[in-house]
């Protein structure tokens, strides 16, 4: 029959209308912005710093190394390297960006920063209630607004964060590994050395021409002289 169709689609519409006084599953919609949906764990928006720890400058992992900043499509991220240097995750000497803006109205959400980067060190935000009244500066993230916690990196990306903190982990002890065996390398070169220097030295003696050989501290064979 003609609009049987539009009729069951109606009795769908009318049954889950009616069921969400009474059941809260048939309720799709929530009273934003007091109540929210959770977020997807893939979910992104903008970049944003990582830094270890409490302190934003001594944690930041950014070694200012400007890749990203050159791969960046619409090149919207800014970058000035420091002068000095602050130990890395490693404990490596690195520098750091003195200055890192990005621009989000520029920003097109694509990740290849986070791609690209090989010290894990900016990743992709979840917040995505950014709006000004103004277009310019407010919308120009500074270092110091960009950097947050690996704890937040872990409270928005969870499994993410977990296999980074595990990578990092694995080349921090293969790097810690590489510096043991270089230094026990060192050690024994050093004691050959030692060991060498304080080796008797071998001296030819004129007898050795005739098969006789002395070294220091023995009385050399006796010789006669002819008067
Ligand atoms: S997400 Fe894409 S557009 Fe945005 S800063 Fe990173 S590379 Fe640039
Ligand atoms: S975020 Fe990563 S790729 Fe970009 S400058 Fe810092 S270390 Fe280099």
């Amino acid at each position: 029959m003609i609009g049987t169709g539009i009729l069951k689609g109606m009795a769908v519409t009318l049954r889950n209308f009616a069921g969400s006084y009474f059941d809260k599953e048939r309720l799709i919609t929530v009273q934003y912005p007091e109540e929210r949906n959770p977020l997807p764990e893939n979910y992104r928006n903008f970049p944003f710093l990582i830094f270890d720890g409490n302190d934003p400058h001594a944690g930041l992992r950014c070694v200012a190394c400007q890749i990203c900043e050159k791969e960046c499509p619409p090149q919207c991220i800014y970058i000035i390297k420091s002068k000095d240097k602050k130990p890395d995750y490693v404990g490596k000497p690195q520098f750091y960006p003195a200055v890192f803006d990005i621009d989000i109205s520029v920003c097109m959400s694509c990740q290849i920063c986070v791609e690209v980067c090989p010290f894990e060190a900016i990743k992709m935000d979840k917040d995505f209630e950014l709006s000004k009244r103004e277009r310019f500066d407010n919308l120009l993230f500074r270092k110091e607004q960009l950097s947050r916690s690996n704890d937040y990196y872990h409270k928005i990306h969870p499994i993410e964060a977990t296999a980074v903190d595990k990578n990092l982990a694995d080349a921090a002890a293969a790097a810690e590994a590489k510096k043991k065996t270089a230094a026990e390398a060192a050690a024994k070169v050093a004691a050959a050395k030692a060991a060498a220097a304080q080796a008797p030295s071998t001296v030819i003696s004129p007898e050795s021409a005739a098969g006789s050989t002395s070294t220091p501290g023995e009385a050399p064979p006796e010789t006669t002289t002819k008067s």
